[in-house]
C-alpha cells in the first residue's frame, strides 16, 4: 500500500505543477499515470511543438516544459506509478480514501486530484480475431519496461511516429525487429522514416509495406503473425511479441462511475476551490468544466494552486494556513 497526502490521477503538465503548489504547503503526493511517461498530452501528442502562451516563456517547446516541470517538482519528491489506471476508489470511514489500479496497486491518500486531461489514452486495437486472447500473452500496446524485449522476435505495425521510434529503440535490443505498415508511406516525423528505410536497407530490421495484419496463431503464447500482402497472398512472421501502434484515443474511463457530477465528458467544480460535489475530491485542468473554462495549461496551473490550499484544512485539519509569496519563503525541499 502506497500512503501519501494526496493521490494526483494524472501527471500531465498540470498533475505535476500541483505538485509544486503542495510541497509549498508541505503536503506530499503520488501521481498515477496509464501513459508510461509523464507529461499527459505534451509528451504523447505533441513534445515537439513549440508553445506560446506560458507565462514568461516567449516560445517552449512541450518536451522541455514539462522536463522543467519536473526539475521543478524535484524538491517535493513526488512518487509515480506509471502505466497504470486508476479504476476504483474506496471511502474509508475516516473520509480518506484508497484507489486501486488496474493491476491492483493500491494507494491511500487524504485528498484525491483528479487531472486527468481528456481521459486515459486508449490504444486503437486492430480488429484481429483472438487479439483478447493473446493480449498479454505477447501481443501488447505499449512499450513500458523495452529491456522486456531484449533478444526476442519482436514485430511492429503502425506508421506514426510511435511506430517509428520504438521500431529503432527496439532494432538495437530485439534479436529481430520486423515493422509492418499498411501503406508505402509514413505519417511519422521524415527524419525517423529515413532511418527507418535505413535500417531495412542495411538488413537491420524487416520492414514490410502495403501490408495488414490478418492473423495470430500461438498456443497459450503468441508465435506467429500472418500478414496479407499487397497482392493479397499471405505472409507468416514467426513472432515472440507484436506491438500494434495505431494511435491514442481519449475516454473518461472509470472516472464517469464515481458519482461525480459529469457534463460532456468534463467534470463540473466549484471554481472557488475546484472541489468536485464528493468531499476531499477536486477536479483541475483539461478535466474540469465550468462557466468560461478554458482548455489552456496556464489555468490549469492556476487551478492547481486555489485547489492545493483549499485541500490543506484536510491533510492538517489543526493547523491554520497562512499564505506566504516563495520570494519570502523560499522552496523548503522535503
Ligand atoms: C496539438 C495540441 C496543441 C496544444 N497547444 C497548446 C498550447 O499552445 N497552449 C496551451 O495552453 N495548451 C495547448 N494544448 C492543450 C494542452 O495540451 C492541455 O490543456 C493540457 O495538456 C492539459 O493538461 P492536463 O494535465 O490537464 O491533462 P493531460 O495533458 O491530458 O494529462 C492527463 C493525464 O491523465 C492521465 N489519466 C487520465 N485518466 C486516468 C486514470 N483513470 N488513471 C491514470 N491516468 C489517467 C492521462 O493518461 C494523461 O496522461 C494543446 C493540445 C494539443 C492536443
Amino acid at each position: 500500500m502506497i500512503t501519501t497526502d494526496i493521490c494526483i490521477i494524472g501527471a500531465g503538465p498540470v498533475g505535476l505543477f500541483a505538485v509544486f503548489e503542495a510541497g509549498l504547503l508541505k503536503m506530499r503526493c503520488h501521481l498515477v499515470d496509464y501513459l508510461p511517461q509523464v507529461g499527459g498530452q505534451l509528451s504523447e501528442i505533441y513534445p515537439q511543438k513549440p508553445i506560446y502562451d506560458i507565462p514568461g516563456y516567449p516560445e517552449v517547446k512541450a518536451q522541455e516544459l514539462v522536463d522543467n516541470l519536473m526539475e521543478q517538482i524535484k524538491p517535493f519528491q513526488p512518487t509515480f506509478t506509471l502505466g497504470e489506471r486508476v479504476e476504483h476508489l474506496n471511502k474509508q470511514e475516516d473520509g480518506s480514501y484508497i484507489l486501486v489500479t488496474n493491476e491492483n496497486t493500491q494507494i491511500h491518500a487524504k485528498v484525491i486530484v483528479i487531472a486527468g486531461g481528456l481521459g486515459v489514452f486508449e490504444p486503437r486495437k486492430p480488429a484481429l480475431e483472438k487479439l483478447d486472447y493473446f493480449e498479454g500473452k505477447g501481443v501488447t500496446y505499449m512499450v513500458k519496461n523495452p529491456d522486456t524485449f531484449r533478444d526476442k522476435k519482436v514485430v511492429l505495425a503502425g506508421g506514426g511516429d510511435s511506430a517509428l521510434d520504438w521500431t529503432i529503440y527496439l532494432s538495437n535490443i530485439a534479436e529481430r525487429v520486423t515493422l509492418v505498415h499498411r501503406n508505402e508511406t509514413f505519417r511519422g516525423a521524415p527524419d525517423s522514416a529515413a532511418k527507418v528505410f535505413d535500417l531495412a536497407n542495411n538488413g537491420k530490421i524487416d520492414l514490410i509495406l502495403s501490408a495488414n495484419l490478418k492473423e495470430l496463431g500461438g498456443n497459450g503464447q503468441l508465435s506467429s503473425i500472418t500478414l496479407e500482402g499487397k497482392n493479397k497472398e499471405e505472409i507468416v512472421i514467426d513472432t515472440d511479441y507484436l506491438i500494434p501502434l495505431f494511435g491514442l484515443s481519449p475516454k473518461l474511463g472509470p472516472i464517469a462511475d464515481w458519482g461525480l457530477s459529469i457534463d460532456k465528458n468534463a467534470i463540473e467544480v466549484d471554481t472557488r476551490d475546484y472541489s468536485t460535489g464528493v468531499e476531499r475530491i477536486y477536479a483541475i485542468g483539461d478535466i474540469n468544466t465550468y462557466p468560461g473554462k478554458l482548455k489552456l495549461i496556464l489555468c490549469g496551473f492556476h487551478e492547481a494552486a486555489i485547489m492545493m490550499h483549499s485541500a490543506f484544512k484536510y491533510v492538517y485539519p489543526d493547523q491554520k494556513l497562512s499564505f506566504k509569496y516563495t520570494t519570502v519563503n523560499g522552496v523548503n525541499a522535503f
